[in-house]
């Protein structure tokens, strides 16, 4: 029988802390787990979940099996005592537009609802709620009560990118835990151990996916991914190297994605571009692995000629880019703005 349960990788010190609590059987009732997309802040909310209601966990350390039913139907997204609601469950029951930005009210009853259900067949409950960064004050203010006091038998788990932007009332009443990058030697390891292809094909995503184990296991698995990737960083190359017009139009072409409900490829673009802008600061300091960008090393070369400041700047502006996309700032105008602004 082939085990299930996802493995977790990276964060060594935020899963030792988890298995403490349940060991000492003081886990917190509701946890908030942060970190960029694709960390593995699912992965980490399913393998909890697995670990508390596992048939036949191991203890030293504690781990779920696997391959119990529990672990199996975790694993599958079917078990009835593991609840996950996220911005697409929600659109896919709804047909308002804004139920694919913000995570609603209406959302957040039917969780206070069923939470005091007793569980269908394990002896705990878990809530997961991705997105978390994306609840109205509405939704926020109507989680507090199930927060303070949830059944004893439920653990919630609120998933966010930013956990900065959850109302402090939210983060309060929550245990809060960051993930972290993985390193690119786990990444690869990741990678060997799951993918039939190529090492140095292996190790150039592990490098492109700046510490997140789930990219690279996409990319690994499908390979349109990193010829997405190129497809970006081309973009962004030819619109450097081509002064004001090429990248209005670009900025344009973009905003017309973000518009047409394309959002997650526009994130997707940036942090691309984020991961171009670490390889030339790594290129000045002498450091920058070989053959990631074979396509464009003239202008690394040339970017990275004036020292560290520039790309390290780009890097920052990206950044901020992202941060106004999430601000709901004009897409045109935050894109725009960073591209003209770029070397
Ligand atoms: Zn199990």
């Amino acid at each position: 029988m082939t085990r299930e349960s996802s493995a977790f990788a990276g964060n060594p010190g935020t899963v030792a802390a988890l298995r403490r609590a349940i060991t000492a059987g003081r886990l917190p009732h509701a946890y908030v787990f942060s970190g960029p997309p694709q960390i593995g802040k699912s992965t980490l909310a399913r393998w909890l979940a697995a670990l508390l209601l596992c048939q036949e966990p191991t203890s030293d350390p504690p781990e779920p099996c696997g391959i119990c039913g529990a672990c199996r139907r975790i694993a599958q997204g079917t078990h009835p005592d593991v609840q996950t609601f996220s911005l697409a469950r929600q659109a896919a029951s709804t047909d308002r537009v804004a139920a694919s930005r913000e995570l609603g009210i209406d959302t957040i009853r039917e969780i206070v609802r069923e939470i005091d259900l007793l569980p269908f067949e394990a002896d705990r409950k878990v809530y997961i709620i991705e997105d978390a960064d994306a609840l109205t004050d509405e939704a926020a203010n109507g989680l507090l009560k199930t927060l303070e006091e949830p059944p004893s038998y439920a653990t919630i788990l609120l998933l966010a990118t930013e956990d900065r932007r959850l109302p402090e009332t939210i983060r309060s009443r929550c245990t809060l835990l960051r993930l972290q990058p993985v390193s690119t030697t786990e990444i690869e390891g990741l990678l060997q151990a799951s993918s039939d292809l190529p090492q140095e094909a292996l190790a150039r995503i592990a490098l492109l996916s700046l510490g997140r184990p789930g990219w690279a296991l996409q990319a690994a698995a499908d390979s349109k991914l990193l010829v997405e990737h190129d497809t970006h960083v081309d973009a962004l190359v030819a619109a450097l190297t081509g002064g004001a017009t090429a990248r209005l139009g670009l900025a344009e072409k973009m905003a017309k994605r973000w518009s047409d409900g394309h959002r997650a490829e526009i994130y997707t673009t940036l942090y691309d571009w984020l991961g171009f802008w670490r390889y030339v600061m790594l290129h000045v300091i002498g450091n920058a692995p070989v053959g990631l960008y074979p396509q464009h090393e003239s202008t690394v070369d040339q970017l990275a000629a004036n020292g560290v400041e520039t790309p390290a700047r780009a890097a920052t502006r990206t950044l901020e880019a992202i941060s106004h996309l999430d601000a709901n700032v004009s897409a045109r105008m935050a894109i725009e703005t960073l591209l003209l602004d770029l070397p």
